[in-house]
């Protein structure tokens, strides 16, 4: 056992504030990772603060990990010391069933391990996150990570990155296609970058006007306000996608609305109280209101791959982890240009 710095919520109410925990002595497959940077995503702030329920603390959260490796298991034959890697949000699953043989981790039927909130499959407790100077995980869910792009920058990429790169090609979203991206915070702008490079026409839909500079400098064609009901009005059966990320309430049936014929709106965004739904909004059009979880680890590391081949990479606000529980207001409040990421030499 090592004891590692961290930081910790240790209730729903409380801020996060410095905790020490114990990471485990390494088993023959795993890597210890000394970790540099970790990004902050929505999913964080939910559970930190049981949004969700379920959660169990003291919380460390943090799954956009990117560090070197500081350690290995004897067993381990991807990585030595030195490298530079990445951990997203999973860290064990049971490698057994047919999602996990298709490299389908996340949707795994004996319960995938998330990086933090997990129940461990050793029964040792509780899984820790990035918000700590290292971590312990099992070669087959640590990443390579290329040192051509600055670490900081592709921190975001094995959440935030992941979860719009899977659905966009689970969808074979592309050249011909017009989708919409709701949301322009962490996930949102990923969205709109990646949806960019593979040749789709994109809208930014926001309910922020200050972000549609933004908006078009990451890759967006078109901006739509979504507080202004004349410009949503204007863009009815227009979109072949939405791609929703809005971590907060909102009424799914607008944006439905958007759909053409056979149009698809995918539910990344996940907030905590449930959606009304019109059928109508559904049937009139043939439409499919559908959902997407991460990413498995073969399809993280080809969109690992895929972003360093095209140089895409997050937009970061750096921040000293003293000011996380800041940084979780003004995420709150939208104002997040467009990631934050903890360095952890601050740590
Ligand atoms: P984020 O950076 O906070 O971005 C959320 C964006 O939603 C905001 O920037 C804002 O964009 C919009 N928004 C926020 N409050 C709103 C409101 N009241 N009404 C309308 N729009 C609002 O969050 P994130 O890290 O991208 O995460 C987004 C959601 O995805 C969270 O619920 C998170 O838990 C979830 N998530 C899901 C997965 C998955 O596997 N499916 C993975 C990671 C995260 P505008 O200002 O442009 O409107
Ligand atoms: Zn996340
Ligand atoms: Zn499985």
């Amino acid at each position: 056992m090592s004891s590692t710095k961290a930081y910790a919520a240790q209730s729903a109410a409380t801020p996060l504030a410095p905790f020490t925990i114990e990471r485990r002595t390494l088993h023959a497959n795993d890597v210890q990772i000394e970790i540099l940077y970790c990004g902050v995503c929505h999913s964080d702030l939910h559970t930190a603060r049981n949004e969700w329920g379920g959660t169990v603390y003291p919380c460390v959260p943090g799954h956009e990990i990117v560090g070197k490796v500081s350690g290995v298991g004897n067993g381990v034959t991807k990585y030595k010391i030195g490298d530079t890697v990445g951990v997203g949000c999973l860290v064990d699953s049971c490698r057994t069933c047919d999602n996990c043989k298709q490299g389908l981790e996340q949707y795994c039927s004996g319960g995938s391990v998330g990086t933090y909130n997990g129940k461990l499959k050793d029964g040792s407790g509780i899984s820790y996150g990035g918000y700590s100077k290292q971590i312990v995980v099992r070669e087959e869910f640590v990443l390579k990570v290329s040192d051509n792009l600055p670490l900081q920058n592709v921190a975001p990429l094995l959440c935030a990155g992941i979860t719009t790169y899977s659905p966009l090609r689970h969808w074979k979203v592309g050249k011909g296609h017009k989708i919409g991206v709701l949301g322009l915070g962490g996930l949102g702008h990923m969205g709109v970058k990646l949806a960019a490079s593979m040749g789709a026409e994109v809208t930014m839909l926001s309910h922020t006007a200050s972000k549609e500079a933004d908006a078009k400098k990451l890759g967006a064609h078109h901006f739509l306000l979504t507080t202004d009901a004349a410009q949503v009005a204007n863009k009815a059966k227009y979109f072949d996608f939405i791609l929703d990320t809005v971590s907060a309430p909102h009424d799914y049936n607008v944006y439905l609305g958007l759909l053409n014929t056979n149009g698809v709106m995918i539910c990344v965004g996940a907030p905590p109280a449930p959606a009304q739904i019109a059928a109508f909004n559904l049937i009139g059009q043939r439409r499919s209101l559908v959902g997407s979880l991460i990413g498995g680890l073969p399809e993280t590391q080809e969109m690992l791959d895929y972003c360093a081949a095209h140089h895409i990479v997050s937009e970061v606000e750096v921040i000293d982890i003293k000011n996380i529980n800041e940084a979780y207001e003004r995420m709150l409040k939208g104002d997040v240009r467009y990631r934050f990421v903890i360095d952890m030499a601050t740590l």
